[in-house]
């Protein structure tokens, strides 16, 4: 379920109970409110009565003096007095006082009820010739002049009672507050009603947030004597916290890797970037080395993915022990502030970053040690595997001043480590320039292959014990535009590397058999040999490839050998089974190359299906110089007879190797002591003129 699906459900749901809490604090927020209103309101009022009782005053004042003016004036004091008292009358006057220019009083006071005239003000209105008032909390005292051709003649006090002045007005303010009041108390309940309303999805939020928060095994959230903003902002909190522990976590793992627990390519990346940039300005050096367990595909084979990957994890381990220990012998003085990192690269690789060394000289010592450290077998299921440890290495900033090209230049170190079985490697610019040269190879043996400048050449097989060639290997050789030859030594590894050997080898494999045909068809006899590539054999269709060719040249089966190196035929034998018997079915044989530079097993070699083996050229060349290589060809010799192998021996330069071979029973023998690969035409014309002698011989042995 969603967040907001639950927001919706929770909000719509059954009533909530009552929360006092809030309902009080509405109820005295409004009440405030209310309460402050009405003291406005009271106090606006007051001040209006003040402001009222001023202006009635001020006008009984005014009026009091102007119509005693003129009787004064005429010393007419029984109408000032009747006049005076006849104001006297009115309820809002207390008292009234006529003080004449000499500040006596011409009458009597008049008046209810005593009043305190204050002297000052009078004496403030008779200077100003203007009224003065002055007020007290129950009384306002006015002083007014009394005029008579402009002049102050006398001055009239009056005091007026303010409750008076202001009583009618008080009962409709007390009426107005009750009115308020009771608008407030009805109002009040609907408030409540519309703010529990507004409140209900914060209310479901909070419950949510506060849900969402409670992690597995964490202590419930103690919310008493929280409000709920309090609850939702700790709520919100909590959730950032998961929320951030789930980001670290996430981090982790998309910079961990989870077979070895070594960091990854991307954070292996990440890091020689970083080290690289800060080495550049400082002019420090540091070592990208790439380390690959070439065995475990192999170990994959055989004992399947978990295994290869529970020897990954330990070699892992070994790695980074050995890391520790190489860091602090040679590192001495760098490795604590910035330690080597070892990370797993895709496939079968680590990698390992050694920034701050000393020298380059530095840098290969630790290469070294640890390539020799990972190189030792190790321990697994009560047997010592040897995980086939190859290195390469770049110095950076140096070779490369960023991470691709840094990486770029340790593999083509470990593949040329690989190469040359030296098992460590640093870059070096030949080897950039080598890539870049295989690079233009590549191109111009696809286009070589499409105008078809690969052609088999011949190089004839003889057989020892009738003296005479009985057939021939076809080795691939390229003939370029210019008609010169480019030896296989050349293409061929090329080839291999860029999976166009495939198409070579077929190519020479259809030359030959056409080849083959041709001089069949002519009455001559000589089968063919054709090299087969390891990656050729991986593909299942090879064998309907092979008849295919068969059938469109028209060669014979039973003239046709196929040469398979040791290493290939002995990789997967139901593979190789898989291959060779539909072939053989058709008379086609199966020879192992270079017999004797592979590891061959004897149980195997039993079991496979072949027809011959040729042994390695090597031996040959060592058999006068080298004391163990007479014994090794004569045991290969006994071993092949036993088994039923037909032998042939290739490299024979001298007719003292073919003695020695004839006489251990070899069968038959391949060398530049009966010629080197050459032109087809030029075979075949060996072949018509060795026929022409058989015959010359057989016609002789006639007469
Ligand atoms: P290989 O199949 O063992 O062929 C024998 C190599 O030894 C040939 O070298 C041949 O010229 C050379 N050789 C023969 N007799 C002598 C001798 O008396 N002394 C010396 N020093 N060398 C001798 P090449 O033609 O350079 O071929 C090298 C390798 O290339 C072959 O070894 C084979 O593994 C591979 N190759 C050649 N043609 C093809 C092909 O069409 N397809 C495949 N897959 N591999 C091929
Ligand atoms: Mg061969
Ligand atoms: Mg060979």
């Amino acid at each position: 379920m969603t967040a907001s699906n639950t927001i919706k459900r929770k909000a719509s749901g059954p009533k909530t109970p009552i929360n006092w809490r809030l309902t009080m604090f509405v109820v005295g927020l409004v009440g405030l409110f209310a309460a402050t209103c009405v003291m406005l309101l009271l106090e606006e009022q007051r001040r209006e009565s003040e402001r009222l009782a001023d202006t009635v005053g001020f006008e009984l004042a005014t009026y009091s003096a102007a119509s005693i003016a003129k009787p004064l004036a005429q010393r007419d004091l029984a109408t000032v007095r009747a006049r005076l008292e006849e104001l006297d009358k009115t309820s809002h006057i207390r008292a009234i006082e006529l003080i004449d220019a000499d500040g006596v009083s011409p009458i009597e006071r008049i008046g209810r009820i005593e009043a305190d005239f204050a002297a000052e003000t009078i004496k403030a209105a008779r200077a100003a010739g203007a009224v003065r008032s002055v007020s007290g909390p129950d009384q306002l005292m006015l002083a007014a002049p009394v005029l008579h051709n402009e002049a102050v003649i006398a001055v009239i006090a009056i005091s007026v009672s303010r409750a008076s002045l202001e009583g009618p007005e008080t009962h409709r303010d007390v009426l107005m507050f009750w009115l308020l009041a009771a608008m407030v108390a009805l109002s009040a309940p609907l408030t409540l009603l519309y703010i529990r309303r507004t409140f209900e999805p914060l209310r479901a939020l909070e419950t949510y947030i506060l849900e969402l928060t409670k992690l597995e095994g964490d202590a419930p959230l103690d919310a008493s004597g929280l409000d709920e903003f309090a609850r939702i902002a700790q709520g919100i909190s909590a959730l950032r916290d998961r929320l951030d522990s789930a980001q670290r976590r996430v981090s982790k793992l998309s910079f961990v890797d989870a077979v070895t627990n070594l960091p990854n390519q991307e954070h292996f990346n990440k890091v020689v970037r970083e080290q690289i940039e800060a080495m550049l300005p400082t002019g420090e050096i540091g070592s990208v080395l790439l380390l690959s367990l070439d065995r475990l595909n192999r170990i994959a084979e055989t004992f399947g993915q978990a295994a290869a990957q529970e020897l990954l994890a330990i070699a892992g381990q070994k790695l980074e022990k050995a890391l520790r220990t190489v860091d602090a012998h040679v590192r001495i003085g760098t490795f604590n502030q910035h330690p080597a990192m070892a990370a797993r690269l895709p496939g079968h690789e680590f990698g390992i970053l050694v920034s701050r060394i000393g020298d380059p000289a530095e840098g290969h010592r630790y290469a070294q040690m640890l390539t020799a450290a990972l190189g030792q077998p190790i321990e697994w299921r009560e047997q010592k595997i040897n995980l086939g440890v190859a290195a390469g290495a770049a110095i950076v900033p140096r070779d490369a001043v960023d991470v691709d090209t840094a990486m770029r230049h340790a593999r083509l170190a470990l593949n040329a480590s690989r190469a040359d079985q030296k098992g460590l490697r640093f870059f070096t610019p030949a080897l950039d320039q080598d890539a870049h040269a295989r690079m233009t190879l590549e191109r111009e043996m696809r286009e070589a292959l499409e105008r078809n400048e690969f052609r088999a050449y011949m190089q004839p097989k003889v057989c020892f014990s009738r003296n005479k060639i009985i057939g021939c290997e076809a080795l691939a050789r390229w003939v370029r535009a210019d008609r010169s030859l480019v030896s296989p030594g050349v293409f061929i590894p090329a080839a291999e590397e860029t999976g166009l050997i495939s198409p070579i080898s077929e190519a020479i494999l259809r030359d030959a058999c056409w080849k083959a045909a041709a001089w069949t068809r002519e009455g001559l006899k000589a089968h063919v040999a054709v090299n087969v590539s390891p990656l050729q054999f991986e593909d299942e269709r090879f064998p309907q490839r092979v008849e295919k060719i068969l059938k469109q040249s028209g060669l014979d089966g039973h003239l046709l050998e196929l040469e398979i190196t040791e290493s290939a035929a002995m990789t997967d034998m139901s593979q190789v089974l898989k291959m060779i018997e539909p072939l053989r079915a058709k008379g086609v044989k199966f020879a192992i190359d270079d017999f004797g530079t592979g590891h061959s097993s004897l149980a195997v070699l039993t079991r496979l299906p072949f027809d011959m083996i040729k042994i390695d050229q090597q031996f040959i060349r060592r058999l006068s110089e080298d004391s163990q290589a007479p014994t090794i060809v004569e045991t290969i010799l006994a071993m092949a007879a036993s088994l039923n192998f037909e032998t042939i021996a290739e490299g024979i330069e001298t007719e003292e190797q073919a003695r020695f071979l004839r006489l251990r029973g070899c069968a038959i023998g391949q060398g530049f002591l009966y010629g080197p690969a050459l032109p087809v035409a030029d075979f075949v014309e060996m072949l018509r003129a060795e026929q022409v002698i058989a015959a010359r011989d057989l016609r002789g042995f006639a007469a």
